[in-house]
């Protein structure tokens, strides 16, 4: 079978590459009939746009955008929107097809989509990413929609840049559709306990992977690569559970002490620090090369792509992989965690708390009923339970490992819409 969508070249570090990789090996297993793998081997729709925006220098500067939508079988397509300079056609592929599957398996009513645009968001004044931010929405106001695609944060990106795109979408289409995009600020129409739910999702996935393995929290260690919106979260929770964070970084340095760090310190010190952890002074400082194959329990990577590879995958010491960041481990370092019986709970399981909270924030936009913080993390955790048990029950039953487990999950219900819906 033939990829059709010939975008970037299949050349070996195509992301998008890796993601076929896995998606074949799941459907060899599971026996996915050969024409549903071939439509979702071909992403629906794929849209770049030139934004040509006034920096505050008073020169003109054209950033490259995008925004894919993988498949939209299971539901309008849901995924989120990066600010970073390796933006491309092939990783917001990658990225879209990532959220298809991710959606499958937290069982939303959505498809899969993401998009980008091409910058380095510190290289930016507010006013400029502002700018920059309005003509992206105004270029995609035909591709988004309410019950059509539905952006959310990414990597360098937060509520601030929903809000200025909530805000051009509305005003270009004369309409207040709150819904249309989600992670937004609380104050106009975000929901209770978005922020920290992909990292709440990473917490009561280790959680059910150490009940699994017969570990109690209280008796592990883990270490925490990224400290933004998922790795911040992801320690404190499993901190408030008990775990010791022997180790945490992020791009400016990385930190490891055994006896344990003050998460909560390190937190508060990145707040005044320019959300930096350089120069914290609670634990060691260690080379970030040192950090993901440093002694844990548990590793959580929880920032960016392809860091766990054959360089460094034989040397990791923890029992357990809990993927915080979209596609941390390349398809090559697979079979060496495997054969060293790591257990990886896999990005798409890992990280989907994020979008399940976008979705309870988008069903109460629609609604526009606002729930209790509580009831937004009972319902969450709720779902994430669900997710994981029908994951490591295809592990046991597929005789996989459990990132195999979470394609052919989200295979099963991906081939039920496509079968159903049909084609022309
Ligand atoms: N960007 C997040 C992800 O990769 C959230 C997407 C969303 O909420 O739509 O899962």
């Amino acid at each position: 079978m033939s990829t059709q969508t010939a975008v970037a070249p299949a050349h070996e570090e195509s992301m998008f590459e890796a993601v076929l990789a896995r998606l074949d090996a799941a459907a060899k297993l599971m026996n996915l009939s050969d024409e549903v793998a071939l439509v979702l081997r071909n992403p629906s729709k794929q849209v770049k746009v030139s934004l040509p925006v006034m920096m505050d220098s008073g020169k003109i500067q054209v950033f490259e955008g995008y925004r894919t939508v993988h498949s939209t079988h299971l539901g309008p397509s849901k995924g989120g929107i990066r600010y970073a300079m390796d933006v491309n056609a092939d990783e917001v592929m990658a990225l879209a097809a990532w959220m298809s599957f991710k959606c499958a398996v937290a069982n939303l009513p959505y498809g899969g989509a993401k998009g980008g645009i091409k910058l380095d968001p510190r290289a930016h004044s507010v006013g400029e990413l502002e700018r920059i931010s309005r003509a992206y929405a105004v270029a995609m106001k035909d591709v988004f929609g309410v019950n059509k695609d539905i952006p959310a944060p990414d990597m360098g990106t937060s509520g601030r840049e929903m809000a200025w795109i909530l805000d051009e979408f509305n005003k270009n289409t004369g309409e207040d559709s709150p819904g249309v995009i989600t992670g937004k600020p609380v104050a106009v129409g975000g929901s209770l306990g978005r922020d920290a739910a992909t990292g709440r999702g990473v917490m009561v996935n280790t959680l059910a992977a150490l009940r699994k393995m017969g570990l109690k929290p209280t008796e592990v260690t883990a270490v925490v690569q990224g400290f933004g919106n998922v790795g911040s979260h992801a320690a404190r929770l499993l901190a408030e559970q008990g775990v010791k964070i022997v180790g945490i970084g992020d791009h400016s340095a990385s930190y490891y002490n055994e006896k344990g760090i003050d998460i909560a310190a390190a937190i508060e010190f990145a707040s005044k620090n320019n959300r930096n952890l350089k120069g914290f002074t609670g634990a060691t400082e260690i080379k970030g090369s040192e950090l993901l194959i440093s002694k844990c329990d548990v590793l959580v990577p929880g920032a960016l792509q392809n860091v766990i590879t054959i360089d460094n995958a034989a040397k990791i010491q923890a029992k357990l992989i809990v993927e915080g960041a979209n596609g941390p481990t390349t398809p090559e370092a697979d079979p060496i965690l495997n054969d060293k019986k790591i257990i990886c709970v896999p990005d798409i399981l890992a990280n989907s708390g994020g979008v399940t909270v976008s979705y309870f924030e988008w069903v109460q936009n629609k609604a526009g009923y606002y729930w209790t913080e509580e009831e937004v993390n009972t319902k969450h955790d709720q779902k994430m339970e669900i997710a994981f048990e029908a994951v490591w029950n295809n592990m046991v039953q597929y005789k996989t490992s459990m990132r195999i487990a979470a394609y052919i999950t989200a295979l099963q219900k991906l081939e039920q819409g496509v079968k159903l819906k049909g084609a022309y």
